[in-house]
């Protein structure tokens, strides 16, 4: 019987795990996809007829941000998002043909031109906007019906710079001019594949004008009286706690 190994076993974006939240050991399988770290963790969907074993449950990989350490989630969504990558290129994009999965690396190939299909990131700006030095903008989310003000955000388009997507959709969503943009810190994002980069900026001038099929409410909070902001894991959280508490930057 060969070693048994680590497992990040899926159902779409849940993951198995067992009642202390630690994760099974199993015997690997041919078709695994095996982490570059070594061969101990492995990664797979769950079977369409496996059974959940005695002990073990289904949790959604976003509540695990509050249950483990960085490091560990952190894997995870490398294996959720690798997973994910997989099952959407089983074919070349360029001849569509069906494709393998490279052994040294994380890149499918397509046997008949050779064409590599590598992971794909997508930057995401986010950007912590402040008025003086008491006040700060949170957005509320059009399609989320929960009371959560966070910040705004917005995916980086061909041909642009991080600033010039955070004043971009800045004025997009808010219709607020932004200056003394600054990078604080970027964090992997797994809902789908996201790479979230993190700025802080002040207002600079305008009067706020909602993109209405984006944003529900948008207003200047004063530091001391916040409504409901996003959980303690989400680089949101850490952004918001930063410039409150006008402390240096910590994601954890
Ligand atoms: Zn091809």
């Amino acid at each position: 019987m060969s070693e048994l190994s680590v497992a990040y076993i899926f159902k779409q974006h849940q993951l198995l795990v067992d009642e202390n939240f630690q994760l099974p050991r199993v015997e690997r399988l041919e078709s695994d996809l095996i982490f570059k770290s070594g061969d101990q963790v492995i990664a797979r969907d769950l079977h369409i007829e496996e059974a959940i074993p005695k002990g073990y449950q289904l949790v959604p990989i976003r509540q695990l941000i509050t249950q483990w350490s960085k490091q560990q989630f952190e894997q995870a969504s490398r294996a959720v998002q690798l997973l994910e990558w997989r099952r959407n290129h089983k074919f070349c994009s360029h001849c569509g043909t069906e494709t393998d999965v490279h052994r040294s690396e994380y890149a499918m190939i397509c046997p008949a031109c050779n064409y590599h299909q590598y992971p794909r990131v997508q930057p995401c700006v986010i950007t912590v906007i402040t008025r003086g030095d008491n006040e700060i903008l949170l957005a509320k989310n059009a399609k989320n019906k929960s009371n959560m003000y966070g910040l705004i955000a917005g995916f980086v388009e061909v041909g642009e710079t991080l600033e010039e997507a955070v004043q971009r959709e800045t004025m997009e969503e808010i219709g607020l001019n932004v200056k003394n943009i600054q990078y604080l810190a970027s964090q992997p994002w797994p809902f789908p594949s996201n790479l979230m980069i993190a700025f802080r900026a002040e207002y600079d001038s305008g009067e706020i004008v909602l993109q209405e099929d984006e944003i529900s409410d948008a207003q200047f909070f004063k530091f001391d009286d916040l409504p409901e902001i996003p959980f303690a894991g989400s680089i949101a959280h850490a952004m918001i706690q930063h410039v409150i508490h006008n402390t240096p930057f910590k994601s954890e």
